[in-house]
Formats: C-alpha cells, sequence, structure tokens
C-alpha cells in the first residue's frame, strides 16, 4: 500500500467545492489493485445544514424560473453528460470496480433520466375542465415541494443519483445529494457539469458522508422530501425516521431476484443471459439475477451449460481491456461473499463453481463467478443478499411451484421468466408479486419514461422513481375552482348559500 498522501473528495455547496467543518474521512479503494487511491471528507451535521440552507436560498429563484427555461438547462446539461461519458465512466470504473463497457452503460441510462426531464414542459401541463358548474370552471397544477434530497448506494453512482435529481430540478425543486463514501467522484464531475450548463449555484448541492450526513439530512426541518436507494435494513430506516419528521420519502431496497427456466426455453440462450444477469458488475446490481430456478427437466441442460458459460468468464481489472468482470467493491464485500460461498457448502448445497479458487494478480478485491445447484429455501445463500457474483439455483416441479416460492420472498424487485409459452409467461407475469417482470428479458430495468421500483421489502413508500411516479414524487397538486360572475342589475346573480355547494 503507497504511504503517498492521496486526494480528498470535497464537498460542493452553493457552487464552491468545500470541505466545510468536515474533518473525518473515509478510504476510497481502488478494487482492482487493492490500493487506498482517496479520501472522501464525511460531512458534519454543520455541513449538511450548509448544504441545505444553500439549497433553500435558491429555491424561490428557481422554483419561479419558467419552465422552458428549466427544460433548455436540462438540455444542455444532457449534452454536456453525453460529451463526457467516457469520463464519467472512468471514474465510476475506478472506484467502483466494474468494466468500463458497463459504466458506459450506466452512464447511458442515466442519461435517458436527462432525456425524460428536458420534456418536462410536457409533463407537468395540468388539467382543465370547463363550466363544471354553471360560470364555474375548475383546474389543477402542480408545484415543487422544496428541498429534496437523494441519499445513494455504491454500486450505480452515476446513475441511481441521475434517477433522482434531473427529475427533481426540473420539476422546480432544488437538491442535496449525499452520494456512496465508496466511490463519491463521479458525482464531483455531475456538479461540475450542471454548473457549466448554468445551472444556478445553491440549486444542486454534494455533501459527501456517512450515518451522521444521512441523519442530519432525515431531520432537518428544512428538507421537504428524501430519494433513497440502497439495502433494506437502511431503507426502511430511512423511511421510518423521513416520515416520522413530517417528509415524503421514497426508499428502495435490496433484492434476491429469481429467474425461472421452463423446460420448453431456448436453453442455450437462456443460459447466456443468466450469467450475464448474475454475474454482470461482479452480481453487485439490484437487478442482478440470483436465484435460477429451474423447473423439471430444464435442470440438468441448465447447470451444465452455466457451469461452462461461468468458467470462461474473464476475470479482470475494469480499466483493461477485455475483462469481463471485475472485482467487488471493498475487502469487506469481498470477505462477505467469500464467507457466504463457505456457509453454501456448510449447508450442504452443492458448489458447481468456486469462486473462490480465482487468481487475479495483485492484490485486488477478486471472486470468481461462483455457482450453486440443489439450493434450498432455507439456506442462508438463498435467503439472504449476497451482493456479489454468485448464482444460487433452485429445482421445482412446476411454474406453480416457481411462483409460490418467488411469493414467499420478502424481496421483491425483479424477476423473468424464460419459456416459449405466451401463456406461462402471462400467468407468470400476472401472479408474481414482484415490482418489474421480465418475459425472456432476465434484467427488466424499465426506461426513464416508465417508473421503475419493487414490491414488499425492496420499496418503502407510495411512490416508483423516476418516470411519472417520480414527476408525482418530486411535485404536490393544486386544483384550483373559479367563478367571475357577471354582474347583475337586481344583484340576483352568484348568492352564497348554507348548503355544501353541488353543481348546478
Ligand atoms: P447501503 O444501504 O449500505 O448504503 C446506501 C446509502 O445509505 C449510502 O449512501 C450509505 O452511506 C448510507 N448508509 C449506510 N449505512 C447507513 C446507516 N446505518 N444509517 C444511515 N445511512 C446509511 O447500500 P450499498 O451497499 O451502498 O448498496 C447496495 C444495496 O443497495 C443493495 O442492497 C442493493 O440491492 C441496493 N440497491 C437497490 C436498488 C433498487 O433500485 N432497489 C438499486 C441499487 C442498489
Amino acid at each position: 500500500m503507497s504511504t503517498e498522501a492521496v486526494r480528498t473528495i470535497q464537498h460542493r455547496i452553493g457552487g464552491v467545492e468545500t470541505a466545510g467543518v468536515s474533518t473525518r474521512t473515509a478510504r476510497v479503494w481502488n478494487p482492482a489493485t487493492g490500493e487506498h487511491q482517496a479520501d472522501v471528507l464525511l460531512a458534519e451535521v454543520a455541513d449538511v445544514d450548509a448544504a441545505v440552507q444553500a439549497a433553500k436560498a435558491a429555491l424561490p429563484g428557481w422554483a419561479d424560473t419558467s419552465v422552458m427555461r428549466r427544460s433548455r438547462l436540462m438540455f444542455a446539461f444532457r449534452n454536456l453528460v453525453e460529451k463526457h461519458t467516457d469520463d464519467l465512466a472512468r471514474l465510476v470504473s475506478a472506484e467502483h470496480g466494474k468494466v468500463l463497457d458497463d459504466a458506459r452503460a450506466e452512464v447511458v441510462r442515466g442519461l435517458e433520466v436527462i432525456d425524460f426531464a428536458c420534456g418536462i414542459p410536457q409533463l407537468l401541463k395540468g388539467e382543465y375542465s370547463d363550466q363544471v358548474s354553471t360560470e364555474v370552471d375548475l383546474f389543477s397544477f402542480r408545484q415543487p415541494l422544496g428541498v429534496c434530497a437523494g441519499i445513494t448506494p455504491f454500486n450505480f453512482p452515476a446513475m441511481v443519483p441521475l434517477w433522482m435529481h434531473p427529475i427533481a430540478i426540473a420539476t422546480g425543486n432544488t437538491f442535496v445529494l449525499k452520494p456512496s463514501e465508496r466511490d463519491p467522484s463521479v458525482c464531483n464531475l455531475v456538479a461540475e457539469l450542471y454548473a457549466e450548463a448554468g445551472l444556478p449555484g445553491g440549486v444542486f448541492n454534494l455533501v459527501h458522508g456517512d450515518k451522521v450526513a444521512v441523519d442530519a439530512l432525515l431531520d432537518h426541518p428544512d428538507v421537504a422530501a428524501v430519494s433513497f436507494v440502497g439495502s433494506t435494513p437502511i431503507a426502511r430506516y430511512v423511511h421510518e425516521r423521513g416520515t416520522a419528521n413530517g417528509k415524503r420519502v421514497q426508499a428502495l431496497g435490496g433484492a434476491k431476484n429469481h429467474a425461472v427456466v421452463l423446460p420448453d426455453a431456448d436453453l442455450d440462450r437462456a443460459a447466456e443471459h443468466l450469467i450475464a444477469a448474475a454475474y454482470g458488475s461482479a452480481g453487485q446490481r439490484c437487478m442482478a439475477i440470483s436465484v435460477a430456478v429451474a423447473v423439471g427437466d430444464a435442470a440438468e441442460p441448465l447447470i451444465g451449460r452455466l457451469r461452462e458459460k461461468a468458467r470462461a468468464i474473464k476475470v479482470g481489472p475494469g480499466l483493461e481491456a477485455g475483462s469481463e468482470m471485475g472485482p467487488v467493491v471493498t475487502p469487506e464485500a469481498l470477505e462477505r461473499v467469500r464467507g457466504y460461498i463457505g456457509s453454501g457448502v456448510d449447508a450442504g448445497a452443492d458448489l458447481v463453481v468456486d469462486g473462490r479458487e480465482i487468481d487475479v494478480r495483485g492484490d485486488g478485491f477478486f471472486v470468481g463467478p461462483t455457482l450453486f445447484d440443489h439450493v434450498t429455501p432455507k439456506m442462508d445463500v438463498y435467503r439472504d443478499e449476497i451482493f456479489g457474483p454468485v448464482l444460487v439455483v433452485l429445482r421445482v416441479g412446476s411454474l406453480t411451484e416457481a411462483i409460490d416460492l418467488i411469493n414467499g420472498n420478502e424481496y421483491a424487485n425483479g424477476t423473468a421468466i424464460f419459456t416459449s409459452s405466451g401463456q406461462a409467461a402471462r400467468t407468470f407475469q400476472r401472479s408474481v408479486q414482484v415490482g418489474m417482470i421480465g418475459v425472456n428479458v432476465p434484467i427488466p430495468v424499465p426506461m426513464a419514461f416508465y417508473s421503475f421500483g419493487g414490491w414488499k421489502d425492496s420499496l418503502f413508500g407510495g411512490h416508483h422513481i423516476h418516470g411519472p411516479e417520480g414527476i408525482a414524487f418530486y411535485t404536490r397538486a393544486k386544483v384550483v375552482t373559479t367563478r367571475w360572475p357577471e354582474e347583475t342589475a337586481d344583484g340576483s346573480h352568484d348568492r352564497g348559500d348554507l348548503h355544501f355547494p353541488t353543481a348546478v
């Protein structure tokens, strides 16, 4: 490990990079080499307050900025993000560890949310009803909430924040982002791009930090709404504490996504997609497939194909050409994943491919693709979100059993079915209690103009994220009833009456 001083990643408050009063820091690793490559500041309560005050000061001007100007600014920001796709992706890969192409794809999926936010004039159109009662008209429109906060996970350091702030800002709110402390740098570049696009200082603020910063946001009286994405225990906590403090909260949690493979599926294709969905980004995706449910005769041929393909994956540094799968994010993550592999073996599952045997040069946090067969619902490797490159296979006798298994799981983010039967697919999509469903599509992440979200312990709160529900989350409606009575000679018109008004 190098003893040279490393750079310190700063907050950005009111358009200015600052350390505020922060003195605590966290290590940012290079997961591919095991090096300590930077320190990130950890905000104190006063830093969070400074960011919220900057956002509050910018709010009246920004909320009053015309919707066309907000849209044009989003468009300028969008073009800068597109221009800097590679720079953003390199920062993601360097700190997260995912391979560069995957990091680029994450930036592109985030860009699509900005594309969506550019359409804000259309998205914010209200409704108008003429003559709902005699001489009475009725219309609705939506206004921003105020200062909104985002708290985001390490696994999509560019995309997940982009699910939030473009929509919050386009709808006229100001924003404080608290990204993951494990791979924070990309958000500093995003903040610079907003400034270059012409966003007034204070509309987008960045505070780095840990639980201290999160709690300060959840308790701050001037924060109107909180969007959270991360693990289920923290999502539940954020939702409970934020709503107890009177805030609007959407909190997306963890996942254990099942893919059902029926015997009538194209098994070559299904195995290829399962491999990509289980091991892409070293399994550190909330929509990763971590459970394959093999129905009936599908099991044997499927396992054979998965074994062969899992062994063929090229594991290596994310920034090295040819790598298909990078390391996991931290030494702790590596220990956790290795521990789960041991626990699966101890519980009696059949370890078909052992990722602990992988040998990549250097001290990076590498664990290879791992495949378990004959896993049962009671085993930890089935029940827990491992969040690493571990795919477990459960064998069941029928589609009904597969659906029951999925519906018995506490997580309900995404799921998929591989089949050539339209009827089986229809039964599946209507019966599974899961928010996002793929039919022969292993990672069914909706496009930005739809909303993203799971059910049960994968999401707390009433709104999914981005798309139409994102617009609804970051705004609230006003409904206005108007009457402009004509004067009559005898004043008979428009008399008040003590009975409850009904249409006339
Ligand atoms: P995490 O829950 O550890 O951290 C998420 C955020 O919460 C970070 O900003 C972190 O600083 C903060 N945090 C951590 N511990 C806290 C505490 N005790 N009190 C207050 N705040 C705290 O999640 P992670 O490890 O960064 O990300 C991986 C998790 O996120 C996985 O569970 C994954 O499934 C989930 N995830 C879900 C979605 C989704 O859309 N549902 C998307 C991406 C990731």
